[in-house]
């Protein structure tokens, strides 16, 4: 669509969208036209890369356990760590924590309420400022997430890679160019919500849509061509085994303290390899990666193969079980716990899928 076509569309897309949420716009969330900045914060921290489904139960835990910024930022790590088990991408929980404290010390508990001043805080980009500048303040500052770039680059017929310089420049002028200015929080939610259930990435609802006497892509039957991304993710492919010692009713844990995936969750003591170790192979390589004897200290089980698909990363590996004739000091990083005690420690979901499906929260003779 070339800039002349564009104006018509431009000057009344604000009234359109806002007419569509207030007349069709059914979508229900409990963060929804939120005031209190922290309930704000904490919601989109929650839904940075979680879906909404995801989110909503944790979104509710989380606020129930710490319901202002002083008693999050009291807490221990462990129990933070342990509410946000099973989330994924723990790095945000990390910053989450190292915010709160900083806002419950430094500002008493008062939350900024400047644009400039909530990019300043740590684990919060672009998108989630202006988030919390429009709800929480009604600042004009337009939001600019997967759902919005996907919504402009097809009205608008952008073929403009959107995760390029020159593309993220372009919409990002564009998205305050149509924001409402007069009630920025309630254009950025509705903006949302219509590229979440209407103009969504699979499907969208074209022939229902508001806007579809003036959709680019829609005329133009580029819908599925829109939007363009420059850049394909590479994945990283790692193996992880773990050996899961046991010893009477305790079991052998450590944290992760490395700069690494899931840091500051539990693990069993793991060994990581480059490509897949053989089966037949796995009980004397993991004895001898671990300083065990096959002989004296009893392997037991050997999992099924157990996969999980990060961002950039695929985890793909086994659980290796061992009964321990005696505790091992070797490694200082072990913690011995009760089997029955594991529910305490916030462990990733690889593990989890494992602990799921094993028997060991179960003493064994
Ligand atoms: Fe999206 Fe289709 Fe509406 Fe265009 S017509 S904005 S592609 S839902």
């Amino acid at each position: 669509m070339g800039k002349k076509q564009q104006e018509p569309l431009k000057s009344k897309f604000a009234s359109l969208l806002l007419k569509w949420d207030s007349e069709q716009n059914t979508r229900q969330m409990p963060w929804k036209a939120e005031k209190d900045p922290y309930l704000v914060w904490v919601s989109e921290i929650i839904l940075q890369q979680t879906r909404v489904e995801q989110g909503l139960g944790y979104y509710n835990k989380f606020i129930k356990t710490f319901p202002d910024v002083h008693k999050l930022a009291r807490a221990k790590d462990e129990k933070i760590f342990k509410a946000w088990e099973g989330l994924g991408y723990y790095t945000r929980c990390r910053n989450l924590i190292a915010t709160a404290r900083s806002i419950s010390r430094e500002r008493k508990g008062k939350f900024p309420s400047t644009y400039s001043e909530i990019l300043s805080l740590k684990g919060i980009g672009p998108y989630t400022a202006a988030a919390i500048a429009s709800f929480a303040f009604n600042l004009p500052h337009a939001v600019v997430d997967g759902n919005v770039l996907r919504v402009l680059s097809r009205l608008f017929g952008i073929a403009i890679p959107v995760d390029s310089t020159k593309g993220k420049k372009i919409f990002v002028a564009l998205a305050d160019e149509l924001l409402d200015r007069d009630q920025p929080g309630r254009y950025n939610q509705a903006i949302m919500d219509f590229g979440a259930v209407v103009c969504k990435p699979a499907a969208p609802l074209c022939s229902q849509c508001v806007f579809k006497d003036h959709c680019s892509a829609f005329l133009h039957k580029r819908v599925n061509q829109l939007p363009v991304k420059e850049k394909r993710v590479r994945i990283r492919e790692r193996w992880f085994y773990y050996l899961v010692p046991e010893h009477k009713n305790q079991i052998a844990i450590r944290k992760r303290t490395e700069n690494d995936i899931w840091q500051n969750l539990y693990e069993f003591p793991l060994v990581e390899a480059e490509k897949e170790v053989d089966k037949k192979m796995l009980i004397r390589w993991i004895a001898r990666k671990n300083r065990l004897s096959p002989m004296q200290d009893a392997p037991i089980t050997i999992s099924p193969l157990f996969r999980q698909q990060l961002s950039h990363q695929r985890i793909s590996g086994r659980f290796i079980r061992f009964r321990l004739r005696k505790k091992t000091g070797m490694y200082n990083d072990w913690q011995w716990v009760e089997k029955t005690k594991t529910r305490n420690y916030a462990f990733p979901q690889f593990i989890h899928q494992y602990l799921r499906n094993a028997t060991i929260s179960q003493p064994s003779g």
